[in-house]
């Protein structure tokens, strides 16, 4: 077998050595065996062609997906202006569903109002992404982006609103596509009003063509 480097390797350090095998040096990942059992109970043959390697993809891929490194999510710069609105849309994220362990993928749109600094734009998309990297559900996926992005910027105001499809939804159960919206809005977007509106507006505008 050729190995073929850069493919499949977690950016995070794997906690074991994901190898497939036993035989070799370190101790096979447990999730390997964990996907065994899986194969054999849907009624698999997982020593068959095509399946042999996939209990090691499978615990590289569990591996990778929770123990995703967003890097550094604080760099503030200083701020002149007062006042204004900062909006971040179209953050696309992919999530694991807490119930199902299914995939969604969501659109998530930040809003908050800077006191006096700003937060670096790429750190929108790390904070999201790192709380995606997770079991979830949307619900909770949008409040711990606004508690983080309010933590970072030790500002009040802050919304967030995101859009998904959920293949729990879409591929079992009522086998429905469908987009499902979750928001929180803290401080000036708490109550109705035109900067809660202006966004909200903003965003329905943005999904129009999704
Ligand atoms: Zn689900």
């Amino acid at each position: 077998m050729t190995m073929k480097h850069h493919d499949n390797v977690p950016s995070a350090a794997p906690l074991y050595h994901t190898a497939g095998r036993t035989d070799r040096a370190g101790t096979a990942d447990p999730l390997e065996e964990l996907c065994r059992q899986l194969l054999l109970e849907i009624g698999e043959d997982p020593d068959r062609e095509g399946l042999q390697e996939t209990p090691a993809r499978f615990a590289r891929w569990w591996r990778e997906f929770t123990q995703y490194d967003a890097g550094k999510v604080d760099s503030l710069f200083e701020l002149k202006t007062h006042g204004q609105v900062v909006v971040v849309s179209d953050i696309e994220v992919w999530s694991l569903c807490e119930h199902h362990l299914l995939p969604f993928s969501s659109s998530v749109t930040i809003a908050y109002r800077p006191g006096n600094a700003v937060l670096g734009l790429s750190k929108f998309a790390r904070i999201a992404q790192r709380h995606a990297h997770r079991l979830q559900v949307q619900e909770r996926l949008v409040g711990d982006i606004a508690e983080e992005i309010s933590a970072v910027t030790a500002s009040p105001d802050v919304a967030v609103i995101a859009h998904g499809e959920h293949l729990c939804m879409s591929m079992r159960g009522i086998r429905t596509p469908a987009t499902m919206t979750s928001s929180v809005f803290h401080g000036i977007f708490e109550e109705y009003g035109p900067p809660r509106e202006e966004l909200v507006a903003m965003v329905l505008r943005g999904s129009a063509g999704r």
